[in-house]
């Protein structure tokens, strides 16, 4: 049976092209920034589903008042397997970011151009290249008349890139009943080229805005002022000792410390002879599980306190963005061992299990108890210009996903 699988797959290559062009004239933007969101692309997915001939597909809309339909879409579509209790996720996200400067791009970000094993276009990686392959596997189950191991779902969320708000954490809120406590997630949204790394940590997120008040003045006259620029300048440099009160390891990670970096800063006055009255700048500070981001935040509001005392000047310290970090997937969990047998069955490598700094989908379900491992085959620039993706992986990862649905227990 899994011969067979693979060997349907292995034909599958036309129809990787079909999905990945379809999914890439239909780019769902967030609608905050003035796109459409993630309708039309989703109404091509229940399309195509239905005709592979899934019918157990349910369509969730969560309102959002600023989409043109007036909801944002998320689908489940199952199969399902000889093991009813248990389910397998495949989780993938339909929004894109946005192309960015069109000079940096050799093409039309919305047409995919095929180059030999490579597609370009925007999404064709993240997430498309998910999207793609577990449609792959369910496509090739279902031509086979095949009964996986346990069931197979697929997943398809909205709103991943700019806070999973109608996306994930909706779902999770008002349709818990759609998960169950043994149920296994696979989330293709972050991996190498080699194949060999296993996402099971995420560190935890927090953006700072840092706003620093003194008083204008002429520059002739710095004294009559207080100087804002001195105070961050000073805030900056001292941000640095977050790295000695969060020191602790872990070395899943690279690096295996907490991070904070500050990093934007906004632009004070624009002449060069006013004494600036105000400052703005902001950090990215990523969290290794194990800290909370309050205590990360207190720390932060004490070193306000001395810099307001040592300089004279009103500070505030506010959150952009924020994402605790989530409990670690255990490396023992049947999604981890299941998934490494497949990996190795197909790209014949050991896979390691990793944390990483940035997030996916899986923080918000390993927060809610489930075992969750990220992996995929990705070439690795993902919001970048000309971003590109592999179609020789993605039969190859749709061929993991299949074995990992119908390997036996
Ligand atoms: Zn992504």
């Amino acid at each position: 049976m899994l011969k067979k699988l693979q060997n349907e797959i292995a034909n599958l290559k036309d129809e990787a092209i079909y999905l990945q062009t379809e999914m890439t004239k239909r780019p769902a933007l967030d609608p905050k920034s003035g796109g459409q969101g993630e309708k039309e692309k989703a109404d091509f997915l229940l399309a195509y589903l239905r005709k592979i001939g899934i019918s157990d597909i349910t369509e969730i809309k969560i309102k959002d008042p600023n989409a043109p339909c007036g909801y944002r879409p998320n689908i489940a579509a199952k199969i399902s397997g000889k093991n009813s209790q248990k389910t397998l996720w495949v989780v993938s996200h339909m929004d894109i970011v946005p192309p960015g400067d069109l000079s940096l791009w050799q093409t039309d970000p919305y047409e995919v151009i095929i180059n030999g094993d490579i597609l370009t276009g925007r999404g064709v990686e993240d997430n498309q290249h998910g999207l793609t392959v577990s449609l792959l596997a369910a496509n090739a189950i279902q031509k086979l008349s095949i009964q996986p191991t346990m069931n197979f779902a697929l997943l398809f969320v909205a709103d991943e890139e700019t806070g999973n708000t109608f996306g994930i954490h909706a779902l999770l809120e008002e349709k818990p009943e759609l998960f169950k406590k043994d149920d296994l997630f696979l989330v293709p949204d972050h991996g190498e080229a080699t194949s060999d790394k296993i996402e099971i940590a995420e560190k935890g997120q927090l953006w700072l805005k840092i706003t620093i008040n003194g008083k204008q003045s002429h520059a002739s006259t710095p004294d009559e002022g207080i100087n804002s620029l001195r105070a961050a300048a000073a805030f900056i440099l001292k941000v640095d000792e977050l790295h000695t009160i969060f020191d602790r390891k872990n070395d899943l990670f690279s690096p295996p410390t907490s991070t904070f970096a500050p990093t934007r800063k906004e632009e004070n006055v624009p002449n060069i002879n006013t004494i600036p009255g105000k400052d703005v700048f902001y950090i990215d500070c990523r969290i290794l599980p194990g800290y909370t981001l309050s205590e990360v935040e207190n720390a932060v509001k004490e070193m306000a306190n001395h810099i307001e005392n040592e300089y004279q000047v009103k500070i505030s310290v506010e959150t952009v963005q924020s994402e605790q970090p989530a409990p670690v997937t255990s490396q023992e969990n049947e999604i981890i061992t299941r998934l490494q047998k497949a990996i190795a069955d197909v790209y014949a490598v050991k896979a390691k299990p990793i944390g990483i700094g940035g997030g996916t989908v899986a923080a918000a379900l390993r927060k809610k108890g489930f075992s969750v491992a990220v992996w995929a085959t990705l070439l690795g620039n993902a919001h970048q210009a000309n971003e590109k993706t592999s179609l020789k992986n993605m039969l190859r990862d749709a061929e993991v996903i299949a074995r990992l649905v119908c390997t036996p227990e």
